[in-house]
């Protein structure tokens, strides 16, 4: 076994795979309304591809849990049988991040399929102002998904939501309530510098403190106890539990120390961080008739350059050429 490990004695176990960079929801801290140009499908793996790459992670470079991203996975015609396959490997742990959207028809074989977790992103419980976010009159379809997604065993479920000035900053409250309701987990996420239009404000974006004392002014918060380990939230008791909620400081109380990701793109790069500026090329590898060996040693070698820290405060930060929707988020 050969460990994705960096020169800050780091060691990624937690792999993130971009299914598509397509979507049916056209999020504004995301992308632009008209979507963007997609990868073309002969640069897009094939499902034969993305399993070959996921097995030599799992089985030559020690990772443990696989997440399918995107884009919207969903859209992905192969999801199902590609979870199967991951999970056929054995000693990995599967999940899914999705906008919920068609998942109502396909939450049963997902789990028959050996899925373990999902995450679905929900702004807000409002319908006016999930369209506006979104950019879809979709939130019907999202409550439907999670649903199903209970039903067919796929909790507990989490919730991620990122909050927008004027747009639903005023809902955080809310959306816990809501969510403490149903018995679903929600964190709530930074909004980072990752949209495909360059619109993101360090000093228009609801920091974490905000977040904080928005739903403090509703809730009691305190400190959860358990150890937070390389996750990412810190995690509240709300008003003394059972119930939680996680708040996700990504850019102004960073965890990159702690990070254990390693992503991989739709179209077969790795990306040692989300923010990072270089990536290396299996596809290309692959498609040239790289052994599994030779793959392996590209992904440790692509993992052993990654930096300390995403520099969104230093003056010099610069976003990285792809969006969160190509990179996967
Ligand atoms: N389409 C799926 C979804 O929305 O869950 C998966 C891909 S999406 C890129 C993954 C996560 O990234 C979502 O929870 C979304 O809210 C989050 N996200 C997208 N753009 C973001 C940004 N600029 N800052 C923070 N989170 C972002
Ligand atoms: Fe689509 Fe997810 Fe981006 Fe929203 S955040 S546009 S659902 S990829």
């Amino acid at each position: 076994m050969l460990p994705l490990a960096d020169d800050y004695g780091r060691v990624a176990t937690d792999l993130r795979v971009s299914l598509t960079d397509r979507c049916n929801l056209r999020c504004s801290y995301c992308m632009p309304a008209e979507g963007l140009d997609w990868l073309p499908d002969d640069q897009t793996l094939t499902d034969d591809e993305v399993v070959r790459l996921i097995t030599i992670a799992v089985r030559r470079l020690g990772v443990q849990e696989v997440r399918f991203t995107g884009g919207e996975p969903l859209v992905r015609r192969g999801l199902v049988d590609i979870v199967r396959r991951t999970h056929a490997l054995g000693g990995v742990e599967t999940s899914l991040t999705t906008n919920a959207l068609g998942l109502q028809r396909n939450a049963q074989a997902l789990r028959d399929a050996g899925l373990d977790r999902i995450n679905v992103s929900l702004d807000s419980v409002r319908r006016e102002t999930f369209h506006e976010v979104t950019r879809r009159d979709r939130l019907d379809d999202v409550i439907a998904g999670l649903e199903a997604a209970r039903a067919a065993g796929l909790g507990p479920l989490k919730l991620n939501a990122v909050l927008l000035r004027g747009l639903n900053d005023d809902q955080a409250p809310e959306l816990l309530a809501w969510a403490i309701e149903r018995g679903y987990d929600l964190r709530f996420i930074e909004q980072m510098p990752l949209d495909a239009q360059h619109g993101w404000s360090r000093t228009e974006m609801i920091t974490a403190d905000e977040i904080f004392d928005a739903l403090s002014a509703e809730f009691t918060l305190t400190p959860h106890g358990a150890p937070r380990g390389s996750a990412p939230a810190e995690l509240f008791d709300v008003d003394g539990g059972p119930a939680t909620v996680g708040i996700i400081a990504s850019v102004t109380r960073p965890f990159c120390g702690d990070c254990d990701r390693v992503r991989l793109t739709a179209d077969g790069q790795v990306r040692n961080c989300l923010f990072a500026r270089d990536e290396s090329d299996l596809r290309g590898a692959m498609r040239a008739g790289a052994s599994d060996e030779e793959l392996a040693q590209r992904w440790v070698t692509a993992m052993a350059g990654k930096l300390p820290g995403h520099g969104i405060d230093d003056p010099s930060f610069l976003q990285p050429d792809r969006p969160m929707s190509a990179i996967g988020g």
